[in-house]
């Protein structure tokens, strides 16, 4: 069952979204590597590429995760480099992430899904007609529509519930083979996880 926030709340979730003044989400220019970047990702890269080995691809695996920053699923769940398939997106919900997992599963035979879903996920903040309505208002009507409309964000009201929500759409799912899945929430002040599903 879904809770459906008051105008008021609506309204001041749509105003806490970064959209008032939205950076360019594709760079108009393919930058050079000695360009300035947001992440200091080069210097570090060469660096580790000093150290670097081919490794096997050999997924057994997929975990569905939010792309929240303070989760580092290879350090934080142990994972082995080259096992699994990490599928990541804003709250970790698994409809969000279909394709790719019928792609890990067909092509690269990964039998296991895990979704971890965390604690004070910005998902659980906002809802989806908050999220609809930060976009119209910021690009109009007429140019977010055509590309809104078809969008669902998949926000949630709890961890439990979006955690069986996501476990349910597995084990329903007639392409995913779900013989094995659960469902965590990953806390994100202490790092522990606890399995809901
Ligand atoms: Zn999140």
């Amino acid at each position: 069952m879904r809770f459906l926030l008051s105008a008021p709340l609506l309204a001041a979730a749509a105003l806490a979204l970064p959209f008032s003044a939205p950076r360019a989400l594709v760079p108009r220019e393919h930058p050079s590597l000695e360009g300035t970047h947001t992440l200091p990702f080069v210097t570090p890269n060469t660096e580790a590429a000093h150290t670097f080995a081919p490794m096997d691809h050999e997924p057994t695996a997929i975990l569905v995760t939010c792309m929240d920053g303070r989760i580092l699923p290879e350090e934080a769940f142990g994972i082995k480099a080259g096992t699994v398939n990490v599928l990541r997106n804003a709250g970790g919900r698994v409809a969000g992430a279909i394709p790719s997992i019928l792609v890990s599963q067909v092509a690269l035979g990964s039998h296991e899904i895990i979704v971890v879903h965390h604690t004070d996920c910005g998902m659980h903040k906002y809802t989806d007609a908050g999220i609809h309505e930060a976009l119209e208002s910021h690009y109009g009507n007429d140019t977010a529509r055509p590309y809104t409309d078809s969008i669902a964000f998949n926000t949630f009201t709890s961890l439990n519930h979006s955690l069986h929500d996501d476990i349910r759409l597995l084990r329903d799912h007639p392409l995913i083979n779900s013989t094995q899945v659960s469902g965590w929430a990953y806390n994100v002040t202490d790092g522990l996880l606890q399995r809901y599903v």
